[in-house]
């Protein structure tokens, strides 16, 4: 069974096309991050899922219930109003910008949430928003205003209500990017524990890498509004399918140098700026050739790297 499922999920903005036929299924538990540059189309695919958006074409299943068939932008699924609003409780959202309640405290910020939606008596939704409010740091600062917190403070409150009832699914908009550096770090450890405690499925969009490879059970990269890998965030970083999943996934970022290869039965041999290298037929893949000579990119990760001053052994470059 899958929490979330989408098939060919198209977005366009009148002429312009901001989502090319995503589909990607999350399964219960996970911790997917959706990552790709600004303009990608990560808020996009996101708040599609919560019906903030609505799809041009595409599907959309939640737990393995088709909720949205859409063409033209009109959903062929016909759903009681009730049943759409019953699903969307069960989601929660921190938003790139917080959207937190102007004349409310933060106190009242968090405890509204599971007493408005879930009916959770008031005494237990305030010890629990308490709670939370002192484990995000803001324990002295329960009965303040969002106009009179700070961005970082104003997002924690955000995160605090969306966690306090407990959704199955979080959808996370860059959550932690009004942050400092010292904050992010707790918020993630704390993000991380709440996944670890309630198994919550979250689904986690950012530009931040390190936050993606911290964070997730699997990566989905976007570029210009395609979903172009998903997969464990080694796997990405191991065997990346392009150029641009490579370049993308590491910092320093990995090195490319051009060459030529020879390809025979028994693998191939590659000149280039780094000398020859010979590959065995075993680390190539189906897709390679079977013969002949081909341009090739040789992608080498700095930190792949060690400096000796003596050549060694077979695998050595000079350099200065
Ligand atoms: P990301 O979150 O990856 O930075 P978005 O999903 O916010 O990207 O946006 C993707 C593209 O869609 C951008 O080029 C953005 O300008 C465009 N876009 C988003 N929302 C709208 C809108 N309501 N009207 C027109 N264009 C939009
Ligand atoms: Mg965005």
């Amino acid at each position: 069974m899958s929490i979330i499922k989408t098939e060919n999920i198209c977005k366009s903005f009148g002429s312009v096309d901001v989502l090319k036929n995503v589909s990607l299924t999350v399964e219960p538990g996970e911790v997917v991050v959706i990552i790709g540059p600004s303009g990608a189309g990560k808020s996009t695919y996101l708040r599609s899922l919560n019906h903030l958006e609505k799809p041009t074409s595409g599907k959309i299943w939640i737990d393995d219930k088709l909720i949205e068939d859409r063409v033209n932008g009109h959903n062929q699924v016909k759903l009681p109003h009730k049943e759409r609003a019953a699903i969307l409780l069960e989601m929660g959202m921190v938003f790139q910008r917080f959207n937190l309640f102007p004349h409310k405290t933060a106190l009242q910020n968090v405890m509204l949430a599971p007493m408005n939606v879930k009916g959770v008596p008031e005494k237990e939704a305030k010890e629990k928003a308490v709670k939370l409010l002192n484990q995000v740091g803001l324990g002295d600062k329960l009965d303040s205003y969002p106009a009179k917190l700070s961005g970082g403070q104003q997002q924690r409150v955000a995160i605090a209500r969306a966690i306090v009832s407990e959704p199955r699914l979080l959808l996370l908009d860059e959550p932690l990017s009004n942050l400092d550096a010292k904050l992010r770090v707790d918020m993630r450890a704390e993000l991380k524990r709440l996944h670890h405690e309630t198994g919550t499925t979250i689904i986690y969009v950012t530009h931040d890498q390190v936050e993606a490879l911290t964070m997730s059970t699997r990566i989905a990269l976007y570029r210009k509004g395609e979903l172009v890998q998903v997969a464990p965030p080694l796997e990405l970083y191991d065997n990346p399918v392009n150029l641009y999943t490579a370049d993308f996934i590491g910092n320093p970022s990995i090195n490319f140098v051009k060459g030529t290869a020879q390809v025979e039965a028994g693998g191939m041999r590659v000149d280039s700026p780094l000398g020859q290298l010979g590959f065995e037929r075993g680390d190539m893949t189906e897709a390679a050739p079977q013969s002949g000579s081909v341009d090739v990119t040789i992608g080498v990760r700095p930190e792949q790297l060690s400096i000796s001053r003596q050549a060694d052994d077979a695998h050595w470059v000079e350099g200065h």
